[in-house]
């Protein structure tokens, strides 16, 4: 674990969530270093792309890291509103947002 670690909120509008696995994947190392905060949906493909990225290169001397991830609700569901309430009460470091303009549910 790095010595500071932050808390990082990811969130992805359903058109992103596929950048935003690829771009998890990428930086998997990084991020699986700081404690990560997700709305629901989202959350769950970040754990996954974490997890299967780790298990790919796990070997005995090297074992994949302990993951610190917070599923809040799904966006749509509450979750949205849950990560701005952690964001006004100081709790997030810094939030990623893969948003999609053209979302059917503009509810960012
Ligand atoms: P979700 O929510 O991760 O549950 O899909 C994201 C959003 O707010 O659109």
């Amino acid at each position: 674990m790095e010595k500071h670690p932050k808390v990082l909120a990811l969130v992805a509008h359903d058109n992103m969530k596929r950048d935003l696995a690829e771009w998890v994947d990428w930086n998997s190392e990084k991020l699986s270093r700081h404690h990560l905060v997700c709305t629901g949906t989202t959350g769950k493909m970040v754990e996954r792309t974490l997890r299967a990225h780790h298990a790919e290169r796990e070997t005995s001397e090297s074992p994949a890291p302990e993951l610190e991830i917070t599923l809040l609700k799904s966006g749509p569901l509450g979750g949205d509103q849950q990560l701005g309430s952690l964001i006004a009460d100081g709790k997030i470091h810094a939030l990623i947002f893969f948003w999609d303009p053209m979302s059917a549910q503009p509810h960012d």
